[in-house]
């Protein structure tokens, strides 16, 4: 603490009083400085202060006022003790304000003994030092609530810096495996093997993009790209994300879809990840052959989506915890198939960014669950009041593409190189290169129709590779292609700023780059 925090300022009616009460209070150990005036003490008390030590005279002086506002503007911890020596005579309406705004105040009647004065010092010290632990316990408060942010920032970026490192080998691991289906099996366990590969590689493309994504929204990184939906087409799309899970358990999936159209402003892809994140979860948390019930409808001017089943059911306690990151029902985890306790978290999140609420309800263990999310309903759009038809679930055929010259330009030369191999065996003639000024003049020399280019290349950047090839008339009518990691709004705004005309972000699925090439013009 510093010295000056025990301070006792003394204004005294006279010079004579002043010297006396110093000796007075060096008697007791205690450090008195005199002011003259109120101004004095005003300044004095800005340096730091233990108590106020000022006879009545002074509360009628209008030079008080500073010293009052001073105060009255300490920070919450402190109150700093004034000791006022009054003359005893009857207390006044305009002396009781005055003794109000001083906050923290003693009075002591004159003629005062000098014991009385100096115990009314001392409490008034004690009762301030109290003050400054309070104020030093606030310090470290602030500052462990410092590092705790520090720490989960830095835990976020760690998370982040992690999901889109694991996401850069995945690339090339889920290429070659479709190149392998491509091809001729040499043996009868070839198929079932390369199945199990895809299935777990499924997997853990999932879990690194939950990982993701919570990193992204966590750092406020995810923009919606918001647009007027139906929401039929997203029980369609989500239920066909879902189809092997649900298959492989044999669950009966039932439909309660209202029969009119409902319409929400919402991001199609984050509405179909939610969704299929429930439907998942009541795959995962059913045991086989049970039943889940997916529901829309309108209810009070919200669109709902609820997916119930009949599955192993949520204790009460629970219902609002497993929306918390990280939180798994003991016991679940071992029957279920992995996860990371994120899936609620995020669904929770996403319906959050588009103004919507989820909840969780069941009867309790055993007997099922059922999660509802109700999002705000708008009107259709005008374009959208013909009658319209919804797609049915099941993949569709990927278009056929005519071949094509392709050129892949990647510094991670696996990737490239088991793209290259799977556009090969699709039939199209592709090459690949593995710097962006190599990039640059294999396009020169072969002309091609597509180029897949990575963006952060080691010579020259992705985006100035695409900037060099649109200004290029030789290249005229290239499809451009961005492949990268990042696929916020503003990486988005960027690829199509230096020319590129799709913007995949990685691990890019293969029906991703079927669906770029046949919709090439
Ligand atoms: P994960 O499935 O990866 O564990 P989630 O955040 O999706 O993470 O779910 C959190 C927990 O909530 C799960 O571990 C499970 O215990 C419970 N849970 C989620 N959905 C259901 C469901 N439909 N029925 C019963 N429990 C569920």
């Amino acid at each position: 603490m510093s010295a000056s925090a025990e301070r006792v300022l003394v204004l005294p009616p006279t010079r004579r009083d002043g010297e006396v009460t110093l000796s007075l209070l060096a008697r007791s150990g205690l450090e008195g400085v005199v002011c003259t005036a109120l101004a004095a003490l005003g300044e004095q008390l800005a340096q730091g202060a233990g108590v106020v030590l000022l006879t009545e005279d002074a509360l009628f002086d209008p030079a008080l006022e500073s010293v009052l506002a001073w105060l009255e503007q300490q920070p919450p911890w402190s109150d700093v003790p004034v000791v006022v020596l009054a003359r005893g005579r009857q207390a006044t309406p305009a002396m009781d304000r005055v003794l109000g705004r001083l906050r923290n105040v003693t009075l002591l009647d004159r003629p005062v003994s000098a014991r009385s004065m100096l115990s009314a010092v001392q409490a008034a010290l004690r009762a301030r030092r109290r003050q400054y632990q309070i104020r030093d316990q606030l310090l470290l408060q602030e500052r462990t609530q410092a590092e705790l942010r520090d720490g989960d920032r830095r835990k976020d970026e760690f998370l982040a810096t992690l999901a889109h490192e694991l996401r850069n080998p995945l690339a090339p691991l889920r290429t070659g495996l479709a190149v392998l289906q491509a091809m001729p099996a040499p043996d009868a366990r070839f198929a079932g093997v390369l199945a199990m590969m895809e299935r777990q590689m499924g997997q853990i493309v999932r879990l690194i993009d939950d990982l993701l994504d919570v990193a992204r929204i966590s750092r406020g990184k995810i923009e919606l790209v918001r647009q007027p939906l139906e929401l039929h087409e997203v029980v369609d799309a989500a239920l066909e994300s879902c189809a092997p899970m649900v298959a492989a358990a044999r669950h009966e999936v039932r439909l309660k879809l209202a029969p009119q159209p409902v319409w929400v402003d919402a991001d199609r892809a984050r509405l179909v990840q939610v969704l299929g994140n429930l439907i998942g979860n009541a795959a995962k948390y059913t045991p086989d052959g049970g039943r889940i019930t997916v529901e829309l409808g309108s209810r009070g001017g919200c669109a709902e989506l609820a997916v119930a089943d009949n599955g192993v059911g949520l204790a009460p306690e629970m219902l609002t915890r497993v929306f918390d990151m990280f939180v798994q029902v003991q016991g679940c985890v071992s029957r279920s198939q992995g996860g990371l306790g994120l899936g609620l978290s995020l669904v929770r999140r996403l319906v959050e960014m588009h103004g919507g609420t989820v909840d969780a309800r069941s009867a309790g263990p055993g007997l099922g669950s059922t999660f509802t999310v109700a999002l705000p309903q708008r009107a259709p759009p005008v374009a959208a009041s013909a009658p319209h038809t919804y797609r049915v679930a099941g993949a569709p055929a990927p278009a056929s593409v005519n071949a094509l010259r392709v050129l892949v330009i990647d510094d991670n030369a696996d990737a490239a190189d088991a793209l290259c191999l799977w556009l090969q065996s699709m039939g199209h003639a592709a090459c690949a290169r593995y710097s962006g000024s190599a990039g640059l003049q294999a396009a020169r020399a072969l002309r091609p129709d597509v180029v897949f280019c990575d963006i952060g290349l080691p010579d020259l950047d992705g985006r100035e590779v695409a900037a060099r090839l649109r200004r290029d008339p030789a290249q005229h009518g290239v499809t451009l292609v961005a492949l990268t990691g990042w696929g916020n709004l503003n990486d988005r705004q960027l690829s199509s700023r230096a020319g590129f005309d799709a913007h995949l972000t990685k691990p890019v699925s293969l029906e991703e780059i079927g669906r770029v090439l046949a919709a090439r013009p």
